[in-house]
């Protein structure tokens, strides 16, 4: 007593500021999940993680003031289950499947040997480098399974994402480096709580890790919430295709981007021919999924960059940029013949009427080639349906 140096902290001390933080962000995280107004899958995985994290900081931070089983087997054995309940969170959300029994085996099999080297064989040693090895591994594990998910181009756009998978490489090293410290050198036999500068940055930047991950959890999860809630905003609830607003601003794009390249682009306006009777003689959820059908169909028919949006009812446009009437004419046919083709038997033949229309330097605003693709569809119409023709005669850009 009063002979070792004595620091502004000590490692109790850390764990169990770490025990309080991850506490309190298991906190938010709970109430994140309460909150959130749509589902956010894995949420409640990362929570349950969270809360481990709190057991397990909790109880390493009683040390010496309660059982070794306590402390040593169950707090250890709930800081990795924290990093496989985390680890299981992120495969929900990336709607992957994880295979429990591997990591549950493993995890039984950690803790059996810290047990055994409190219990029978005391090694503060070996305790350090099956924990630390084992927490290593699994947390660069879980950054690889982000990293490696195709939708990663997507996530660039995700802080929470970038966030999470940084602080597991960040935390992947420290516990890589006090696994190698603990396999190369001596430790001191106290444990965990040994007093030193070494022992207090370890427990001081495991506490941060985790921090900043929970950290991460909840901002992939907000960022989840507000990708969905503009994805709603832009999209058809019944057919998935663009809503009008999206429509509206597509054009913008497209007349803005013609006004400054000079290339010309095309408008496709679409009408079901004869929906009424469809919905009077099948019923109107029949003549739902014809929409479903022609929608999907329609998107697949099209260039990537073209775009498909419902107008309307049973009115559908296509916007096809860097595109004149002679190639928008192409497309329209190759659509009128097989946006209408049924695989599922269960649906009932129909045909569509396409107008075509080109954005032309005369044209004051959207309005007007959405009203020449309006007209030449009314003229498809007249003329007998099921099929397409040009709109107007503002062709020249
Ligand atoms: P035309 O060949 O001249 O286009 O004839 P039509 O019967 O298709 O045209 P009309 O405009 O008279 O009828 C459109 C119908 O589409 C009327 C409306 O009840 C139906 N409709 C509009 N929106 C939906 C929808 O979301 N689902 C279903 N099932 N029907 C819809
Ligand atoms: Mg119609
Ligand atoms: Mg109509």
């Amino acid at each position: 007593m009063g002979t070792t140096a004595t620091y502004a902290l000590d490692p109790r001390t850390t764990v169990l500021i770490g025990g309080i933080t991850s506490g309190l962000m298991a906190l938010v995280l709970s109430l994140l999940t309460r909150a959130t107004p749509l589902p956010v899958p894995g949420l409640w995985t990362w929570t349950a993680g969270a809360w481990s994290v709190f057991g397990a900081m909790l109880l390493l931070g009683l040390r010496d003031w309660t059982s070794n089983l306590a402390t040593i087997t169950l707090g250890n054995g709930a800081l990795m289950l924290a990093y496989i309940l985390w680890l299981a969170g992120t495969h929900r959300h990336l709607g992957q499947r994880m295979r429990w029994w591997p990591w549950l085996t493993v995890w039984t099999l950690a803790t059996a040997l810290v047990s055994w080297f409190i219990f029978v064989e005391p090694s503060f040693r070996v305790r350090t480098v099956v924990v630390a090895g084992l927490c290593a591994y699994l947390n660069a594990h879980h950054a690889l399974v982000l990293l490696r998910h195709p939708r990663a181009e997507r996530f660039g756009q995700s802080i929470g994402v970038s966030l999470t998978t940084t602080w597991l490489l960040i935390l992947c090293a420290v516990y890589g480096i006090r696994a190698l410290h603990a396999a190369w050198f001596a430790q001191g036999n106290t444990g965990l709580l040994t007093q030193g500068a070494v022992q207090i940055i370890y427990t001081g930047c495991f506490t941060i890790c985790n921090l900043m991950l929970v950290i991460g959890y909840a901002t992939t999860a907000s960022d989840h919430v507000r990708a969905r809630i503009e994805d709603q905003a832009i999209h058809d609830p019944l057919t998935g295709g663009l809503n009008r607003q999206a429509l509206m601003d597509s054009l913008e794009r497209e007349r803005a981007r013609s006004a400054r390249t000079g290339q010309p682009f095309s408008v496709a306006m679409l009408d079901v021919d004869n929906f009424k009777k469809i919905n009077d003689s099948h019923g109107h959820p029949v003549g739902d999924r014809v929409l479903v059908h022609l929608c999907r169909r329609m998107s697949a028919l099209v260039r990537p960059n073209d775009v498909v949006a419902r107008y309307g009812g049973e009115e559908f446009v296509i916007v096809m940029p860097e595109t004149a009437l002679g190639a928008a004419l192409l497309a329209g046919q190759r659509i009128l013949k097989n946006a209408v083709q049924i695989d599922d038997q269960a649906l009932p033949p129909f045909t569509i009427s396409i107008g075509l229309a080109q954005w032309s330097s005369a044209d004051t605003s959207v309005d007007t080639v959405i009203a020449r693709a309006d007209a030449a569809l009314y003229a498809a119409k007249a003329n007998g349906r099921n099929r397409v023709e040009l709109g107007g005669s503002a062709i020249s850009v």
